[in-house]
């Protein structure tokens, strides 16, 4: 099974990349964001207490999370090639949990990618997406928020799957189809 984690700082392109990645590998795309949104629509408990930490920029508790991202990835394990992790892990505690929870599953992370953006741009990129998004945390106090987060808690992920030789960065500005051209090359030349 090939399993992709997609990391890179908010705004890196993620969700765009994932989408790409789907038609050409067949792979099932799990993104944390989208579960959590999903569960705050239906007004779900989980949904209700995910939402504050979301408005306010903050990470959801790495319990919730990781027991929301294992449900979704054993719902699909049957039927999936494999997996791209868009989101998680976003901590280092995320991380270990997955690691050995793919473990106990037979299963294993193939690597990390890092789309590696500078932070203006990723600054330019949310404002525009807030203005068409509807979402509660794309906005300039919130976006700087979610950067230093990134930094803090989010970044020691890179050097985490840095350790484990599983760990790729490629550049994220250009085109769309560059970028995945970049993504795609590193897939391909890991077969
Ligand atoms: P995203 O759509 O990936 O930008 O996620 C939106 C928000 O959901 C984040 O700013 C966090 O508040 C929350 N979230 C998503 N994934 C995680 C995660 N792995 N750990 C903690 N919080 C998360």
């Amino acid at each position: 099974m090939l399993n992709i984690i997609l990391c890179g700082a908010p705004g890196c392109g993620k969700g765009t990349q994932s989408a790409l990645l789907v038609e050409k590998y067949g792979l099932k795309h799990l993104s944390t964001g989208d579960l959590l949104r999903a569960e705050m629509q239906s007004g779900s408990e989980v949904g209700q207490k995910a939402s504050e930490f979301i408005s306010q920029g903050n990470l959801v508790p790495d319990a919730m999370i990781i027991e929301i991202l294992l449900k979704a990835v054993d719902t699909y394990s049957k039927d999936a090639a494999g997996f791209i992790l868009d989101g998680f892990p976003r901590t280092v505690e995320q991380a270990i949990a997955l690691e050995k929870a793919f473990e106990e599953r037979n299963n294993k992370i193939s690597f990390l990618i890092d789309i590696q953006v500078e932070r203006e741009e990723l600054i330019t990129r949310l404002l525009k997406r807030g203005e068409t998004s509807g979402r509660s945390d794309d906005n300039l106090e919130t976006i700087k928020k979610r950067l230093e987060i990134y930094e803090e808690k989010t970044a020691p992920v890179n050097d985490f799957y840095k350790g484990l030789n599983k760990y790729f960065a490629i550049d994220g500005i250009g085109q769309i189809e560059e970028i995945f051209g970049r993504i795609s090359s590193v897939i391909d030349s890991s077969k």
